[in-house]
């Protein structure tokens, strides 16, 4: 956690999909499905690879994905019933993953969020619901620090409550 630059910088840091987990969805998702590339219409729809909305017409796919799953295979947890896939947005081809970027991505004051947390061997420890505010990195910062307050804590979903999607993960930093 950074205390010099807390305002010019989010206190924790947002994961993107891995670059390696990405290689692999984009051939087979991770309920076993092939990568389906398809035109963004409005655009606006969140990419994972990326932390930023689509464009119009840009090239993206919808895949399962099982973040849990995902990170449990890097630490060697076996969070088992615990484990759960849904639908993320993506690039289809490769794309160089997130610009460098100061904020937390898709926030917006008034949206809705779960953060969902996990201890270190992938179980379910607790969550909550946040409503950005009107300052919504400040918001997601005293939120997450909240959940770190817990010791058991390693791991934390940030997801969208309307469709239960994972938008991002942050770990004990
Ligand atoms: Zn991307």
């Amino acid at each position: 956690m950074s205390t010099e630059a807390t305002h010019l910088t989010t206190a924790y840091l947002a994961r993107p999909i891995a670059p390696s987990a990405l290689a692999e969805l984009r051939a087979s998702d991770d309920a076993g499905r092939p990568c389906v590339p398809r035109r963004a219409t409005d655009g606006g729809d969140p990419l994972r690879c990326c932390l930023r909305p689509s464009a119009p017409g840009e090239r993206i796919a919808l895949v399962s994905y099982a973040p849990l799953r995902r990170w449990a295979a890097g630490t060697g947890a076996e969070p088992g019933a615990y484990d759960e896939q849904g639908p993320v947005f993506i690039h289809p081809e490769d794309c160089g993953g997130p610009a460098p970027s100061e904020a937390y991505p898709f926030t917006r004051p008034g949206a809705l969020r779960t953060l969902r947390r996990y201890d270190a061997a992938g179980r379910i420890v607790g969550g909550r619901l946040l409503e950005l505010p009107e300052a919504p990195d400040e918001g997601l910062d005293a939120a997450l620090t909240e959940a770190f307050t817990d010791p058991v804590v390693a791991l934390v979903h940030v997801r969208a409550v309307e469709y239960g999607c994972f938008h991002f993960e942050v770990r004990r930093p």
